[in-house]
């Protein structure tokens, strides 16, 4: 039977916040564009985020987006890239108006304006008082995001594949990306999806620690998909540890408890975020909370039988406040943790939570890569926009509120981007058959493994490993230990058992790839650590426990073949204000 061809203008790979944005901007000018979504597009991981979107709308306190700038710049332990950065913050009140206009329903302060709250790592003046920044739908913003984006574009005429299942782009001789081969996840039957351009918009890769808030579908495809074409993944070693994860199950309690007035005590009843960060207390930067959670516990002065978690108290804000601006977090606790926030603390430890690097991309969500020359250069036809991508806005840590705003900005300027290139090419590249047979192979091949190595059994083998060795403390001879393992896992992928005889919701098959893209993305992690020789943002080393901006100020490139890593310089220079040079970071 001969296979599946469609053509359009751009493939966009991926149905969250990132890819919604991208096509709606494409699809408004007419562009022909398909999104492809392994899931129905509203349950896209977007869904899940809880807090807000950061703009500095200044409608609760004074606020302007320079000072954003410079929040987000400390926020990133200066490996941000400040063009890229400069960019987001000037954009983001526009971006929220216009969500609104989209149909986003955002809280209201009682004067009718958007009610924004307290997110950590946010400052009036330049490292002042806290400011409000974060714009929130109760919390349940992202949630608000992704049905406005979805019904904008089935609005716009977007053409949807759901549940079709991308595994490999399709690139010619010549580097050129030509679309993408994708599988129905209902039929499993291969479909060839041929385009101008391809957007990668799959998000992040948190399935790869065993304790993280994110669901089962962020196996981080599409960086893998990146890698296997021969492109590089940047900045890898830096994941965020959410402080307040539900202890023992990961599930996120959003920073907006701490930004409506909730705080962290251990076993003694002490707030201890005081004595870690005299300044900002309960909202410092993630890193530092999460650190500082780790350090309480590993000291003895844990909560619980087993003293291996701290508790988030919001009780005192009252019941009123809890339903009405936290009503899904209080949910979460009673499911998960057995606990009504309302008459007793949550128990939290950190999660793994967001993938700060990703596929490398310019401000325009161009995929870049070194040139020959040294310099960079696009990839032709391809972009990258959201959590796969690293642009780098977020540098070595994300601040919270930062990313649904990321998605949108830089969905958008992807999809601008675009624009002018299908004007500049209107033809399609003719597509080689030898193209479609070399993705073709990596599917036929996997169909016929026949070992008996269970793989659910081997990513809960890589989960754990990649907790243990490249946690939130890390050390050289720890991280060795992990890479041995890591490579002994990727051998017995060779392994697996993979049922070929119905193919029909076959999501065992569907399993196996995704659990051959984590492996790919756990070596590039594991390997970017063990060269990074500094603790910075997330990535916290007991061996080099300071920041080294004489020799690492720098961003890493992790190439697949070979395990090879390279470096590239911080883009320092913003496009219109001075830099924020890099300095002590405290809060
Ligand atoms: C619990 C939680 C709460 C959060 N809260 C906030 C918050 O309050 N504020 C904030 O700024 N950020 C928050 N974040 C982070 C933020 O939500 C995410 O970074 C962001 O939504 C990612 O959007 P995205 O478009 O890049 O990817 P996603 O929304 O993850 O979408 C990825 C898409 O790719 C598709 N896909 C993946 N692989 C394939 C494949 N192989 N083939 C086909 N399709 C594929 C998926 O089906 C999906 O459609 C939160 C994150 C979590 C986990």
């Amino acid at each position: 039977m001969a296979m599946t061809h469609r053509r359009f203008d751009t493939l966009v790979i991926g149905a969250g916040g990132g890819g919604l944005r991208a096509a709606l901007q494409l699809a408004e000018a007419h562009a022909d564009v398909a999104v492809v979504s392994k899931v129905f597009p509203t349950r896209s991981h977007t869904v899940a985020a809880q807090g807000g979107m950061n703009a500095a709308l200044g409608n609760v306190l004074p606020d302007n987006w320079h000072w954003h700038m410079y929040d987000t710049v400390k926020g990133s332990d200066y490996l941000g890239d400040q063009d890229a950065i400069e960019y987001m913050c000037r954009a983001a009140s526009r971006l929220v108006i216009e969500l609104e206009h989209y149909g986003v329903p955002f809280t209201r302060l009682d004067s009718g304006q958007i009610y924004q709250r307290p997110f950590g790592g946010q400052s009036q003046d330049f490292g002042g008082d806290q400011a409000a920044r974060t714009c929130a739908a109760a919390d349940r913003t992202g949630h608000a995001i992704l049905h406005s984006l979805y019904q904008q574009n089935l609005r716009a005429k977007t053409h949807f594949f759901d549940e079709f299942f991308a595994s490999d782009l399709l690139v010619d001789d010549e580097g050129y990306v030509l679309g993408a081969l994708a599988v129905d996840i209902a039929s499993g039957e291969p479909v060839v999806i041929e385009a101008k351009t391809t957007l990668i918009a799959t998000g992040g890769v948190g399935q790869l620690y065993r304790t993280n808030t994110n669901a089962l579908i962020n196996t981080g495809d599409g960086m893998a998909m990146a890698l296997r074409a021969g492109i590089p993944v940047q900045d890898m070693e830096f994941f965020q540890f959410h402080p307040t994860g539900i202890a023992g199950k990961g599930m996120l309690i959003t920073e907006g408890v701490r930004g409506e007035g909730g705080y962290l005590v251990n076993r003694d009843g002490e707030r201890f975020m005081e004595r870690y960060a005299p300044h900002a207390k309960d909202l410092a930067s993630r890193d530092v909370v999460s650190r500082a959670i780790a350090l309480e516990v590993h000291e003895g002065r844990g909560c619980g039988p087993e003293g291996d978690h701290v508790l988030l108290k919001l009780d005192h804000l009252g019941a009123d406040v809890i339903r009405k601006r936290l009503p899904g977090i209080r949910d979460s606790a009673i499911t998960f943790a057995g606990v009504d926030p309302i008459e007793a603390p949550i128990p939290v430890f950190p999660s793994n939570h967001y993938t700060m690097g990703g596929i490398p991309t310019d401000r325009f969500g161009q995929v870049v890569v070194p040139a020959r020359t040294g310099a960079e250069e696009a990839v032709p036809g391809l972009y990258a926009a959201g959590e796969c991508a690293c642009v780098s806005v977020h540098g070595a840590n994300r601040l919270g509120g930062n990313s649904l705003l990321d998605i949108v900005v830089f969905g958008r300027a992807a999809g601008n981007h675009i624009i002018d290139f299908l004007a500049e090419h209107r033809q399609h590249r003719p597509l080689p058959a030898a193209t479609v047979e070399r993705a073709m192979e990596r599917l036929n091949e996997l169909d016929g493994r026949r070992g008996g190595e269970s793989v659910a059994g081997l990513k809960k083998e890589l989960q754990a490993v990649m907790e243990k060795h490249a946690g939130v403390f890390r050390y050289r001879e720890l991280m060795e230990q992990g890479l041995a393992q890591v490579k002994a896992i990727k051998e017995r992928l060779a392994h697996i058992e993979v049922r070929d005889r119905n193919r029909v919701f076959n999501t065992a098959r569907i399993e196996a790839l995704e659990l051959e893209n984590l492996v790919e993305l756990a070596l590039a992690t594991v390997v970017s650590a063990i060269g990074r020789e500094e603790s910075r943002g997330a990535h916290s080393r007991e061996d080099f426990p300071d920041r080294n901006d004489q020799d690492w100020l720098k961003h890493t490139l992790f190439f697949r073949d070979d395990l090879r890593l390279d470096y590239k310089p911080v883009r320092l220079k913003p496009l219109t204000v001075d830099a924020f040079p890099p300095k002590e970071r405290v809060y």
